[in-house]
């Protein structure tokens, strides 16, 4: 029997990193050292010539470009980056934004902690994953970027971007840098899996807050599940073709071109079709897809032009079809009590419900597969038709396939219908 395996993929969670620079011992050492050397130059009467060089004169500081200091900056630490075989940083504007923003509303930048900053970052930046935050201090730009590169924090692969915003520095230590680097991640999409990543941020369909995910590679059927408000709200699966599509893009409004017979009812029609595709289908567990990976879902036109497929490939087909004649038809994937894995097709119909099999039926009109007779022996986790997922609310045994009391519909790129959902939402 076919197996779609929804369980056990949740590969969803929160996670932040952060290694903020700590002023060592070493560095307050070096620092009182540094004031005292000056201290001593001032009185030995060598002024003139160390002033040029290691003190700070008023003014100085509004004639640096931080544009260029940034850029050389960068250069700096992709220098030592490329060393160490690790991939080049990128200045980021948003970043960069947010930093400006952040040093020039307070009136003492020296107040700012690393941790507060980092903490402020990853509460009103989704994207950003980790950072890493610097607050260096030298008598001129060429030294602080001196300093930056000698930043051992900076060769961490995972960082991505990086921004500063000097300061002037009212005390003895003359320009202030606060440098910030960052892993920043793209938003979800299912194109994006395709392309390989596994790490992004995402916006929750039903509690609407940002989160950001990291997935298995190895997943081939993927459920997103919200960290924050624990709700299943997105479902994927690879196409033979080895690319991520949410589910119901596997619904294309594809209606074979078949004669069916005669029929006199919509019930005689429902039949007709559901015959047709257990005819024309030849059942085929799903051992080795396109590529030879494991579970690729068929859109409708594979499968009827393979005339072969699983479970879903069939179920998939079949609501399609229905769908495309009319009828309110939806795929569900669970368990039944024979097998683990499964998918089946459900039909709402002259206020009945019918599940519809396509891998081992004969169907008998005489013995309609209603859910009030054998839905006990069925329990779907998914469902979805063309424009929604629907996720179950509860555990335990679903009698309506239809109701709002068991399934939080979830629409993408359009509004969440779920009238229990939207009261209890944030
Ligand atoms: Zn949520």
């Amino acid at each position: 029997m076919s197996f779609v395996d929804f369980r056990g993929q949740i590969y969803y969670n929160n996670y932040f990193k952060y290694c903020p620079y700590k002023e060592t011992n070493l560095t307050r050492f070096l620092l009182k050292f540094l004031r005292l050397t000056v201290l001593l130059s001032c009185l030995s009467g060598s002024l003139a010539l160390l002033g040029a060089n290691w003190l700070w004169r008023p003014g100085a500081f509004d004639k640096i470009d931080e544009t260029v200091f940034v850029g050389d900056a960068l250069y700096g630490l992709n220098e030592n980056r490329e060393l160490a075989c690790l991939p080049f940083l990128q200045a980021d504007n948003e970043l960069r934004d947010w930093l400006r923003f952040q040093i020039d509303q307070v009136p003492d930048a020296e107040s700012i902690g690393s941790q507060a900053l980092i903490e402020k970052l990853q509460e009103q930046n989704p994207s950003i994953a980790g950072a890493s935050v610097y607050i260096v201090y030298a008598r001129k730009p060429e030294d602080l970027i001196k300093k930056l590169s000698d930043w051992s924090g900076t060769l961490d692969d995972e960082l991505t971007h990086f921004a500063a915003r000097l300061f002037k520095s009212p005390g003895y230590r003359g320009i202030g840098c606060v440098a910030l680097m960052a892993e920043k991640l793209p938003l979800f999409s299912p194109a994006l899996l395709s392309s390989k990543a596994d790490t992004f941020y995402n916006y929750c369909a039903i509690c609407k807050r940002p989160h950001l995910g990291k997935i298995s590679a190895a997943s081939r059927s993927i459920v997103l599940e919200c960290p924050l408000c624990s709700k299943k709200y997105d479902l994927l699966a690879v196409s033979m073709k080895g690319d991520y599509r949410r589910v119901n893009d596997y619904l294309l409004g594809f209606e074979p071109q078949v004669l069916l017979p005669e029929t006199k009812t919509r019930r005689d029609e429902l039949y007709a079709v559901w015959n047709s595709v257990l005819e024309h289908c030849r059942y085929q567990k799903d051992f080795a897809g396109a590529f030879g990976q494991r579970d690729s879902w068929q859109t409708p036109v594979e499968t009827h032009r393979y005339a072969n497929g699983d479970c879903e490939d069939t179920s998939i087909l079949l609501a399609d079809w229905l769908i495309s004649r009319g009828f309110d038809a939806r795929v569900a994937l669970g368990r039944t009590d024979r097998y683990d894995g499964h998918a089946w097709c459900v039909v709402e119909l002259d206020g009945e419900q019918y599940i519809l099999e396509t891998t081992d039926t004969t169907p008998d009109p005489r013995t309609p597969p209603l859910v009030g007779n054998i839905g006990r022996h069925y329990h779907p986790e998914f469902l979805f038709d063309r424009e929604a997922i629907y996720f179950r609310r509860n555990k335990g045994w679903v009698s309506d396939y239809w109701t709002d009391n068991a399934w939080i519909e979830v629409t993408h790129g359009g509004e969440v219908i779920a009238p229990g959902e939207v009261a209890s939402r944030r």
